[in-house]
């Protein structure tokens, strides 16, 4: 564990997280207040929150899915949406993080679980949500809206690629340009998944002004990495922690400034390594990679952005200075716009020197 004075430094320490799916950062008191709201509690597996909270445990990949698609489930009008943006911005004020870019994949709401929805509906609740945690607590969200890749080819891997999930939430990305969505993203699994059918879908949305932010490096190694890369043109990759496997690729990602999303509790739970000392967050530090520290699905993966920094922390003997510098890596790879991004790095520069 690390000390007492180096956790109180890493809540102290003003941060930004880069990598966190919006639903999958619903925690089970919310769960249970939207199913009580939608009439909808005959859908939870328990009809109380340590019922809910034994169920959220992780035990497996199947298991993970089925909590995420049943929360998904719950969200039906525009006040659950504000509400759980408004969740996420508390959320923020009690570990002290001053900016979240969270993913989250409108496209499975709108046009795959038929619920009735548009939209100008989700992003007039997630307006509400963010502006009312602003006015609230001052922390800054932003958008990635995703794409769920394994949707583009439902009888995978020898099915036809079906453009509709890609082209419509470009769509609705573009629609969320000035309602704080600053990337587009992709994820799922990535195996029978490639990425070069997505090419045109991202160039359009890079031509829009968002990142390109995909996940890749996960589930399959430096190939999909490449592929990000190359075909998706990724400004960022979420997790990418299997570049390692390729001396050429770390020398890439290093000379371009990709900055990697790692989520060390989230590689765990889905055994992409068996091990915290395995894990190669301090060998890809070590080769000059702009990494970052992330969360993924914080109460499905048990964690919390400052149990992460702990882990890290401890696992490779890092101290004030190597921490700070891996939120600064957080800072500087935002897709907020530029006088957003600077004051928060102003800001950032100011309070760490203090606390250092
Ligand atoms: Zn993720």
């Amino acid at each position: 564990m690390p000390s007492n004075e180096l956790k109180e430094f890493i809540h102290q320490l003003p941060k930004a997280e880069l990598h966190i799916h919006l639903e999958g950062a619903i925690t089970p008191e919310t769960v249970l207040k939207l199913a009580k709201q939608n009439k909808m509690q005959d859908t939870l597996p328990a009809k109380d929150v340590d019922g809910l909270r034994k169920w959220f445990q992780f035990s497996g990949f199947d298991h993970f899915v089925s909590i995420y698609v049943t929360i998904q489930n719950l969200l039906r009008t525009p006040d659950d949406f504000a509400l759980i943006a408004y969740d996420l911005g508390a959320d923020m004020y009690r570990q002290n993080i001053l900016y979240r870019e969270t993913t989250f994949t409108p496209h499975t709401h709108i046009d795959y679980q038929h619920k009735g929805l548009t939209i100008q509906d989700i992003l007039s609740g997630l307006d509400q949500g963010r502006q009312q945690a602003h006015q609230d607590f001052g922390v800054e969200i932003r958008w990635v809206f995703d794409i769920y890749r394994n949707l583009a080819f439902i009888n995978s891997p020898n099915s036809e690629y079906n453009p509709e999930p890609a082209e419509k939430t470009l769509l609705y990305a573009q629609a969320g340009l000035g309602h704080g969505v600053v990337g587009f993203g992709i994820g799922g699994n990535e195996v029978g998944a490639p990425s070069a059918p997505f090419q045109e879908t991202f160039l359009q949305a890079k031509q829009s002004g968002l990142l390109s932010v995909p996940h890749a490096g996960e589930t399959m190694g430096a190939e999909s990495v490449w592929e990000a890369v190359r075909v998706l043109q990724a400004d960022r990759i979420g997790h990418g922690v299997r570049s390692i496997e390729d001396p050429e690729l770390i020398e890439y990602l290093r000379d371009y400034h990709i900055t990697l999303e790692v989520n060390p509790t989230s590689n765990l739970c889905l055994h992409v390594y068996d091990s915290i000392k395995n894990h190669p967050f301090q060998r890809l530090d070590q080769a000059g990679i702009l990494v970052t520290i992330n969360t993924d699905d914080p109460p499905l993966f048990n964690t919390t952005l400052l149990d992460e920094y702990a882990l890290i922390a401890d696992a490779f003997g890092y101290g004030k200075q190597d921490l700070a510098r891996f939120t600064r890596n957080a800072f500087l790879a935002t897709g907020a716009d530029l006088e957003t991004k600077q004051s928060l790095l102003e800001n950032f520069d100011s309070q760490v020197t203090n606390l250092l």
